[in-house]
């Protein structure tokens, strides 16, 4: 369903992609881990459109998506939800859930924000608060919610449980799962918390210096001894 192919990219002299191959196929749940400064926020968002692959391609259902703008991407079905969130603080809850829908058709508007709001609760209590004052936690309901907004087939999501208490991270892992599940939507995550990124993916690729070394399904990659010693240390 989506498939990267020897991508590079990265930010003007400094390169951060060195040919990297992914696939994730359809009603997936794929993971990739990695240290800091891997290259996996770089991933998604070339992924995304910007920065601009300097080689390589992307497809989706087969269709090349590489040099797309992004709201064109989002049409096709394919959202993200970005590291470190990027909500709008200033925003209501609902003011940022309608900025998820705008290039949904608009008929389904009621409907998206019915299976958002059924998702995720919490955020139904807080329709009319300012996105920046809600808990991370909240903030992490808000940017997935956001992203499902546009009904998307393809869910991209970066490091989800970052910053978050360990019961909140199982939460959102959950969630994560029952997206998948129910609704059929297909997942790429990047993650630093290996061991549940793991857990919940079907298969898994581990990243280094913006390349990929290692893949394999989830529960091997829990298995493998490198993986262990490297990234589940206490995990
Ligand atoms: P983390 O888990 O710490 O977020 P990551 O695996 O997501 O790490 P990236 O954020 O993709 O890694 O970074 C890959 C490389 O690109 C790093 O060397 C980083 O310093 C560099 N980089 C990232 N963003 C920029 C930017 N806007 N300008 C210049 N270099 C950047």
């Amino acid at each position: 369903m989506l498939a990267v192919e020897n991508l590079h990219s990265g930010y003007g002299r400094i390169q951060a992609l060195h040919g990297v191959d992914v696939h994730v196929g359809q009603g997936e749940i794929v993971t990739l881990i990695g240290a800091n400064g891997a290259g996996k926020t770089t991933l998604l968002m070339t992924i995304c459109g910007k920065p601009r692959a300097s080689a390589g391609r992307v497809l989706l259902d087969g269709q090349d998506i590489t040099q797309r703008p992004m709201h064109e991407i989002a049409r096709l079905g394919l959202a993200h939800s970005p590291e470190g969130r990027r909500i709008f603080a200033r925003m209501s809850v609902l003011e940022n859930l309608q900025m998820g829908a705008v290039v949904a058709d608009p008929r389904h508007f009621a409907d998206d924000l019915d299976r958002v709001l059924t998702l995720f609760p919490r955020l139904k209590e807080r329709l009319t608060q300012r996105g920046g004052t809600l808990s991370g936690g909240e903030q992490q309901m808000l940017a997935i919610g956001r992203a499902l907004m546009s009904r998307p087939r393809v869910l991209l999501l970066d490091e989800p449980s970052l910053g978050l208490a360990p019961l909140v991270v199982r939460h959102i892992f959950q969630l994560i799962e029952q997206i998948n599940r129910d609704q059929g939507v297909t997942v790429f995550l990047v993650e630093q918390n290996a061991y549940h990124a793991l857990k919940l993916a079907h298969r898994g690729y581990v990243m280094v210096n913006g390349r990929v070394t290692l893949s394999g399904s989830g529960a091997e990659l829990l298995e493998n001894k490198e993986i262990r010693a490297h990234y589940l240390e206490g995990g």
